[in-house]
């Protein structure tokens, strides 16, 4: 819609007031946030505030890259969608709201998922890319590209109650790899889905990669390029850690290796953060399972999820949290034939994996874990 950058406009002056008085900022700050162009990577939880301050604040060009649909699950941090989007495409939802903040902004649709076949020719036309992925195979995924094409990365993640910040692929800064050359095996770091995420740290986290962008913008301030900012909610505290670019480093070291986009799923080993895990012999469907106890079948139903899960919700199993499982595993019969579940499957199939190599030969993973047992055969069990 802007379509005059050398100026601003009467009713843009008023609106923008508050920043005009600032001497960092002035007439001259608030033109460069005019033909400013910023990704978002996501319009979940750290794209929310992102967008809502950045369209706020005046940036001119607004792009976001989101395939997803609004949940009912992500209304608890995702404050760019409400109840009334639930069931529409995030990135439609998220248009809207930043319109009703900001008319002025041009926003840039990418309704599909990032892809080492897209990433470069959609970051292309932006100054600076916000990274607010939920996942790794993505976020080296941008932090390859941001590299190769000598972008910005401003970067942030959250999960439970910490969260991390950073600027990232600056001309003379450290990238993501540097700090972290290699992806956490899979499985190993939950999702937020799996293990939870207080809704206001996106918030937090979200808020200081929106400061860092206007920041950069600007060319004020002292960036975070080269210190990783760490955020505990919990305790309220706020620590750094220096972050130092290494020579090293595949992607922006003295020597690259890496000139092209790798396969990153590949890369961080096939996981897909949401999704759930394939099924695999000996897996338990919902409804055998339920056909089986109405048999009168002697089951054992192991629960591997923590107390505080099994409080939203539970099918009666015995509970013993996954990580107790090795110490506790003396309080199961091995001669029973049993079935273990968890929320959505991934922590009941390393359990099952678990009690296979301690001997036990009759266990089986409940496909789906006990949300798929809500959808498909008591819907009055609540899925969360
Ligand atoms: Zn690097």
């Amino acid at each position: 819609m802007p379509t005059n950058n050398k100026s601003l406009t009467n009713d843009e002056v008023l609106r923008y007031s508050r920043h005009l008085i600032l001497p960092e900022v002035g007439m001259e700050g608030q033109l460069k946030l005019k033909r400013a162009k910023v990704l978002c990577v996501g319009a979940g939880g750290l794209g929310s505030p992102v967008a809502l301050y950045l369209a706020a604040a005046g940036i001119g060009t607004l792009g976001i890259v989101d395939f997803d649909i609004v949940d009912v699950t992500n209304l608890q941090r995702q404050i760019i969608h409400g109840t009334g989007d639930v069931g529409r495409s995030k990135l439609d939802s998220a248009v809207e709201s930043i319109a009703a903040i900001n008319p002025n902004v041009d926003v840039r649709k990418f309704e599909t998922r990032l892809t080492s076949a897209n990433a470069l020719e959609i970051f292309r036309d932006f100054d600076i890319v916000m990274d607010g992925t939920d996942n790794f195979a993505t976020r080296y995924l941008v932090n390859d590209a941001c590299v190769l094409l000598g972008k910005p990365n401003v970067y942030g993640s959250i999960f439970r109650f910490e969260g991390q910040a950073s600027v990232f692929a600056t001309k003379d800064g450290p990238c993501y790899r540097c700090l972290y050359p290699e992806p956490p095996p899979p499985g190993v770091v939950p999702s937020c889905a799996e293990g939870g995420v207080l809704g206001i740290l996106p918030g937090l986290v979200g808020v200081i990669q929106a400061t860092e962008t206007i920041k950069l913008i600007l060319g004020s301030g002292e960036s975070l390029i080269g210190r990783l900012l760490m955020v505990d909610a919990l305790g309220m505290r706020f620590r750094e850690l220096k972050v130092r670019k290494n020579a090293e480093c595949p992607a922006c070291g003295a020597h690259p290796t890496l000139t092209q986009l790798i396969d990153y799923e590949q890369f961080c080993g096939v996981r897909g953060q949401e999704k759930q895990p394939p099924a695999t012999i000996g897996d338990m469907t919902p409804e055998e399972l339920k056909q089986r106890l109405d048999a009168g079948d002697d089951l054992f139903v192991l629960d591997v999820r923590e107390p505080n899960e099994y409080q939203i919700c539970n099918i009666g199993g015995h509970l013993i949290p996954l990580n107790d499982l090795p110490k506790r595993v003396g309080e199961l019969d091995s001669s029973r034939e049993i079935v273990v579940h968890c929320k959505m499957g991934g922590r009941s199939a390393k359990a099952v994996d678990f009690l296979k190599q301690a001997g036990f030969t009759r266990v089986h993973n409940l496909a789906g874990g006990i949300n798929a047992w809500a959808e498909r055969v008591d819907p009055k069990v609540p899925k969360y």
